[in-house]
């Protein structure tokens, strides 16, 4: 079992239960929703986007030192340029970013951190390495990582405290839960990304990058006919979703439907590829709609080269309302329809 922390603001904010009634100590099994507890027992199956990487680290609050695993660790340009110069790893202290999600196991604080100072040493050591390019896989990247609004953190619970104040001052929505959603993924807390995409759609049913996350996550973790089913509903919500560009939209599409291509060829055709006359009504929230994808759709998937989203570009516009095709810098399918006239 994962038994990595969670925040009790957390189970406050997803239950309703107020904060000093939630039960103590957190634990996965506090998370609602349909997936949280399955995501958290599959965690070493997932492939995250940014690899693990483990410390010993000191809680500043209880003073206990554990092994966490902190995720990547990013140095900015501009420090690194300055270590380069001094070798002192004094300049390094608090200004270096963690991507892992992880809260003291003894008493749950993620406020403070302390790191030995063999850290240092081998955190300027490899960010040496890292600058000379010598290409191989690394716990550290020459880089930042900041929030959608431009928030800068230091480690992923930090981001996650600035999300629960967004959320006080603006309110709960749908983009929020599905932006907190990512960076627990990002921060290889599948367990809460889960938690916080399934909120995020029973905000708003039409916030189809949720549906494409929690697909891709469940496709990943060896749930392939229940994530199919949630990346099938991001292509049926597609053409009514504005907060994304044509183009990146597209892009998104192209992606799912690798995916999709991928498990429909794995299972025997068994996992449809594409969304069902109920799952297009579903997706619309009606009952009376029947639109459904014919075989040509799937005549050109099946030219798409998996390691090639472009080649799924022409499929992807099918989806897209035709404004969001005028909006496209770069249509495939109308050019290829100018050249037939
Ligand atoms: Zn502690």
């Amino acid at each position: 079992m994962n038994t990595a922390g969670i925040n009790p603001k957390l189970i406050s904010l997803l239950t309703g239960i107020p904060l000093d009634e939630v039960r103590q100590p957190v634990t996965v099994e506090a998370l609602p929703g349909k997936w949280a507890a399955y995501a958290s027992e599959a965690h070493k199956r997932i492939v995250y986007l940014v690899p693990g990487h483990t410390e010993t680290v000191t809680c500043r609050i209880c003073h206990r030192p554990a092994q966490y695993d902190i995720g990547m660790v990013l140095v900015s340009r501009r420090y690194s340029v300055r270590v380069k110069k001094t070798r002192s790893d004094l300049i390094l202290k608090d200004s270096f970013q963690c991507m892992g999600y992880f809260r003291c196991r003894y008493c749950n604080g993620a406020d403070s951190w302390e790191f030995p100072d063999s850290f240092y040493t081998r955190l300027i050591h490899e960010m040496l390495a890292v600058r000379s390019g010598r290409g191989r896989p690394s716990w550290v990247s020459i880089t930042t990582a900041d929030l959608f609004d431009g928030y800068m953190y230091s480690f992923a619970t930090d981001a996650e405290e600035h999300f629960f104040g967004l959320m006080a001052s603006q309110g709960e929505t749908a983009y929020l839960w599905n932006r907190l959603g990512n960076l627990y993924f990002k921060s290889r807390r599948a367990d809460l990304a889960m938690a916080a995409l399934e909120k995020s759609l029973s905000l708003d049913a039409n916030l189809m990058e949720s549906d494409f996350t929690l697909g891709m996550i469940l496709i990943q973790s060896g749930a392939e006919e229940a994530g199919a089913r949630y990346l099938r509903q991001a292509l049926a919500k597609a053409a009514r979703y504005e907060r994304l560009n044509a183009n990146d939209l597209r892009d998104l599409l192209a992606h799912a439907l690798i995916e999709l291509a991928r498990v429909h060829v794995k299972s025997g055709k068994a996992i449809a590829m594409l969304p069902s006359p109920e799952e297009w009504a579903e997706a619309r929230n009606s009952t009376t709609d029947a639109g459904g994808d014919s075989d040509s759709h799937w005549v050109v998937a099946i030219s798409g080269r998996s390691d090639d989203p472009t080649t799924f570009y022409p499929l992807a516009e099918k989806y897209l309302s035709p404004a969001q095709l005028r909006s496209l810098s770069n249509p495939s399918r109308q050019k290829k329809q100018h050249k037939r006239r």
